[in-house]
């Protein structure tokens, strides 16, 4: 039986909490080709992930209206007032781990009436209307994994949560999960939990790390009601010969 007493979920925003991931989808629409070169050269250590982040909206050319008028057509991801339901009734806090920017996580909530706590880069306008980026500066120069500056480290947040104390329940879909489930594999403690679907789903099943496959947020918080169900069982008792 778990004794943990604090818990926590640490959710991804982009393509996890909203329906389809904001940047991504901008791109796609709108510059396939180039952002396809972007990317690529940052999976190749070419470009860090903020100057890709600084090239893909410079590519895209969009202001703030525009920006905004896509951000009323991205809707939350299915399962997760239910997510959010049952981490309130189990206990977990829920906190928002975003490699994304703060501006539309803000926003798409908003809609809805929600205000979450979360780590994310920023995402201002200029007057023109025109983005400005402020990206979290937690990485670390001599990880060497991407080219650095990262637009934040996730594995760097989860650290400081678990170094806190909190057992943690971490939820992605993407690339910019793949250092959290590196270091979920190496470092996780008891009780931790990784779920993943699409992209990270695979990578994990590739590396062969202990994933929770999920479809709809909804699984996810279908799985916790149940472990937590198993986890107020007693012990079962030693057999005696
Ligand atoms: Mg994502």
């Amino acid at each position: 039986m778990l004794t943990l007493a604090r818990q926590v979920i640490l959710c991804d925003f982009d393509g996890t909490i909203s329906a389809f991931d904001v940047t991504n989808t901008l791109c796609r629409l709108h510059i396939p080709k180039r952002w396809a070169e972007l990317e690529q050269a940052w999976l190749a250590r070419e470009i860090s992930a903020t100057e890709c982040y600084e090239q893909e909206y410079e590519a895209l050319g969009l202001r703030k209206e525009e920006i905004d008028a896509f951000l009323e057509q991205v809707p939350l991801a299915e399962g997760f007032f239910e997510l959010l339901e049952v981490a309130k009734e189990l206990g977990w806090e829920f906190h928002i781990l975003s490699a994304g920017f703060d501006y539309y996580i803000e926003r798409l909530l908003g809609r809805h009436g929600l205000r979450l706590p979360y780590t994310a880069n920023r995402l201002s306008f200029d007057a023109a209307g025109k983005p400005v980026f402020a990206f979290l500066q937690n990485y670390d120069l001599q990880c060497g994994r991407y080219k650095a500056p990262c637009a934040g480290c996730k594995p760097a947040t989860w650290r400081e949560w678990k170094g806190r104390g909190y057992r943690v329940a971490y939820i992605g879909d993407g690339t910019t999960d793949f250092c959290l489930a590196d270091a979920f594999a190496a470092e996780r403690g008891e009780g931790d939990l990784l779920f993943a679907k699409e992209t990270l789903l695979r990578y994990c099943q590739e590396k062969r790390i202990p994933v929770h496959p999920y479809r709809s947020l909804a699984d996810v918080a279908e799985h916790l009601r149940q472990l937590a169900a198993q986890e107020m069982l007693p012990p079962a008792p030693a057999c005696r010969p």
